[in-house]
């Protein structure tokens, strides 16, 4: 089958593409760490020599600047390529832990090895950094690969489908195309590890598929992100930050803060701010904005107005933005005095809308987001430290930044995934390598034929010495 852009991979080369990286694997080309580091390397190439042909696929997808996608993308997974290069030696080490006395000479270790043929699964928002940041960590833990991307963002998908075998072994790594037919393909072979991004609806189909073949999973999902704000916080630079996570992409970031819980006499403030950094950061008209992207598709635009018409109908004042063009998948960035009730407040928004609703203390509004499926991530901006505290000990999340949003995806060091309902397993930096490694334990004894076993351990049983 055919999209406009993007050729979708056969029946007979999906299965000849799982075949053979399974049969690779089985010759053990991707276990040493001479080919790992190599082909990393050949890796950060890419990332160098092809970048503005991939910054330019994003742009094409999804209207994001160069700039935007090399600073949220491109640049992060070239230097996770360069970490993992770095620091591949120490995290594959084989490990001993200290253990009693009695177990000592079986020298028990740990050996973080390869699981065999990994799939992973990208959405379309960062097509980039959510396909390549866990490849970087599967091909670091010497596994072999197939990638999937998402056809939603095809310009991107063909670029990685084209750029990936100039750089990077054919034997080892590939690039499968398509949609649900093909992704269902792919579900029904049995891999070694499966990585998926994307939405919890298609997350329970990809888990379903992966319990038939007992494979294990890493889901990075979403749901909606809050963002608490606190009186003591420091409003002007709570909204240049607020501003910036929410809009970021036309709101189409799995980590955006979804929506805003204010003390009541805070939104006016909060809006005079946030009127302040529309004007900054866009002139106040997103739509002559090069740094302002698009909606992916007419069926997201139509989902999105219509929560918005939904909302307004039931009397949600706009505050902000509101205004939009179908044609041109424009959405300007819009702020609404919403209600838990809404429309908007139903499902993850994935779009440039903040519902701001009325909060009139720290408790009020940790119970709002304790009703609620655990996020992804969840953001708070104050000073006081008993509420900080008081936050981070009564709720569950991913990830909890305070007084900033976004950064966290940025610091490879900091393990990234969800919790609960917005996904499982952790990735980038050495999680990633561990991610995609079997932690294989090891004990490796010599042929002294201990006496304390014969008198301890083997049968008969001296019931008047209990050994452990
Ligand atoms: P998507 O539509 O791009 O789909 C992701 C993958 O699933 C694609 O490869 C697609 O082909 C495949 N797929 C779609 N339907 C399928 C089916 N019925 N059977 C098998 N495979 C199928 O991505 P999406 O789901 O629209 O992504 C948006 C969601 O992803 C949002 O909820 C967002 O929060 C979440 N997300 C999470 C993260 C994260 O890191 N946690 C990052 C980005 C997006």
């Amino acid at each position: 089958m055919t999209h406009d852009t993007l050729v979708y991979s056969t029946k007979e080369e999906i299965k000849q593409c799982t075949e053979d990286l399974a049969a690779t694997f089985e010759t053990g080309l991707t276990r040493p760490l001479s080919f790992r580091k190599q082909q990393l390397r050949q890796f950060v190439r890419l990332c160098d020599e092809q970048r503005d042909a991939l910054l330019e696929a994003v742009q094409k997808d999804i209207g994001k600047h160069p700039y935007e996608t090399m600073a949220c993308e491109l640049a992060l997974v070239r230097d996770d390529a360069m970490r993992a290069l770095d620091k591949l030696s120490s995290w594959a080490k084989p490990e001993y832990p200290s253990v009693r006395l009695t177990f000592a000479l079986s020298r028990p270790h740990v050996r973080r090895v390869p699981y065999g043929m990994a799939l992973i699964m990208g959405a379309w928002n960062y097509p980039l950094v959510l396909m390549l940041a866990p490849f970087v960590g599967a091909m670091a833990a010497g596994n072999t690969v197939v990638l999937k991307p998402s056809e939603l963002a095809p310009y991107s998908a063909r670029a990685i489908t084209e750029l990936l075998p100039r750089y990077l072994d054919q034997r080892a790594y590939r690039v499968v195309n398509g949609a649900v037919e093909e992704s269902s393909q792919l579900l029904a072979t049995k891999f070694d590890y499966i990585f998926y991004t994307g939405s919890g609806h298609v997350g329970r189909i990809v888990m379903q598929a992966a319990a038939q073949q007992l494979t294990p999973v890493t889901l990075e999902l979403g749901g909606k992100s809050p963002l608490i704000i606190h009186r003591s916080c420091n409003l002007s630079v709570t909204a240049n930050r607020l501003f910036f996570g929410k809009f970021l992409n036309c709101g189409q970031t799995c980590i955006a803060p979804d929506y805003v819980l204010c003390p009541r006499d805070l939104i006016e403030p909060l809006m005079v701010e946030l009127r302040r950094c529309y004007k900054a950061f866009f002139d106040g008209n997103a739509r002559r904005s090069e740094c302002y992207g698009k909606i992916i598709n007419e069926r997201h635009f139509d989902r999105l107005m219509g929560l918005l018409e939904e909302d307004k109908a039931s009397g949600c004042q706009v505050l902000l933005g509101g205004t939009s063009d179908r044609e041109a998948r424009y959405i300007e960035p819009t702020v609404i005095l919403s209600n838990a009730k809404a429309a908007l407040m139903r499902d993850e928004i994935f779009g440039p809308f903040m519902p701001i609703i009325e909060m009139d203390s720290v408790d009020e509004a940790i119970s709002f987001v304790n009703r609620r499926d655990q996020p992804l991530t969840l953001y708070l901006f104050a000073t006081d430290k008993k509420v900080i505290e008081k936050v981070r000990e009564s709720t569950r999340s991913g990830a909890m930044l305070i007084n900033d949003t976004m950064v966290h995806m940025a610091i490879a060091q900091l393990p990234f995934g969800g919790s609960g309902a917005s996904g499982m397993g952790r990735y980038r930096g050495k999680a990633g390598f561990d991610t995609f490694s079997n932690q294989r334990a090891f004990v490796h004894n010599g042929y002294f034929d201990d006496p304390a076993r014969h008198l301890l351990i083997y049968p008969p049983y001296n019931t008047k010495r209990i050994p452990l």
